[in-house]
């Protein structure tokens, strides 16, 4: 069954990456939903490299200790012990994220015997509804993660709705040849036409990095977003982590976006993404 308490509790909010308990102080005071505690953030595992493994725990704990609200931390894509460690030291949620090395590129770590929800990155309708397959009570965009560039993100969220149309377009025998073709479950991409969107909570990730990125996101349908490098490698994040969450709020309002987006220092410096820097969501 899907466990998506946490994730309707975050519909509407804002996930904000951080690296100690005073940056996870800064973003509870901002508004954030929920902090990812992590040792580094994408842009930093982009630049220094090596293996990207779950943060150490006692890390993870002073952050937790920090803040009151929910507290997420990430486990390599397959790793089900670092999940298992996560579970045990009480976080509430865990990524099971591409933005740490791999540790099976075959499997996915069934997320199904676990208590705690866990949160998965896709870049289409397929990888989506097989996360959810397996247990993810919530699903976010990959985007491409320490790039400042949001154009994966949209890439990402625009083809998943994409998908969901041309699924609700079809009728029941289209449906058998489409699930299979995205190598999906029949009844979950059945539920999905039906509901006219994803059946849990879609985040979108990787890249935001101003209110304008968050408003354009919410725009196209994402419940909520998560902001990595975007904030606190920013000129002012306090500042900016603030307008950040006020974004998702008002992200239908120009007039308030406007105003969120006005001197706010300088945004992450940033890199485009191309074929040959894309890493993170792969080609
Ligand atoms: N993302 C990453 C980082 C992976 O290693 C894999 C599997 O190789 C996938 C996504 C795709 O997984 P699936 O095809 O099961 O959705």
């Amino acid at each position: 069954k899907v466990k998506s308490g946490l994730a309707q509790m975050a519909k509407g909010g804002i996930v904000m990456d951080v690296v100690n308990a005073e940056q996870a102080k800064i973003a509870e005071a901002a508004g954030a939903c929920a902090v990812m505690a992590l040792e580094r953030v994408p842009a930093d595992i982009r630049k220094q490299g090596g293996v990207a493994r779950m943060s150490d725990p006692k890390m993870i704990k002073e952050i937790m200790a920090a803040v009151t609200i929910p507290v997420m931390a990430k486990a390599r894509i397959g790793h089900f012990a670092e999940a298992q460690i996560l579970q045990e030291i009480g976080v509430d949620m865990i990524d099971e994220s591409e933005v740490l090395t791999p540790a099976d590129y075959t499997h996915h770590i069934n997320k199904h015997p676990f208590k705690i929800p866990f949160v998965c990155g896709a870049r289409n309708l397929g990888e989506a509804l097989r996360r959810i397959d397996e247990g993810a009570a919530m699903i976010r965009t990959k985007g491409e993660a320490g790039t400042g560039d949001v154009a994966e993100a949209v890439r990402h969220a625009r083809q998943i709705n994409s998908e969901i149309k041309r699924a609700q377009s079809m009728d029941a025998t289209e449906l058998y040849a489409y699930a299979k073709e995205l190598q999906v479950s029949h009844q979950l991409l059945k539920k999905t036409a039906e509901l006219g969107r994803l059946p849990v909570v879609n985040f979108a990730a990787g890249g935001l990095a101003t209110p304008a990125d968050v408003s354009l996101l919410m725009q196209l349908g994402v419940d909520g977003v998560f902001v990595g490098s975007g904030i606190f490698k920013s000129g002012n994040p306090t500042k900016r982590a603030h307008a950040m969450a006020q974004a998702v709020t008002y992200y239908d309002k120009p007039a308030k976006v406007a105003e969120l987006s006005e001197d706010l220092g300088e945004a992450m410096s940033g890199q485009p993404v191309t074929d040959e820097t894309r890493i993170f969501s792969y080609k």
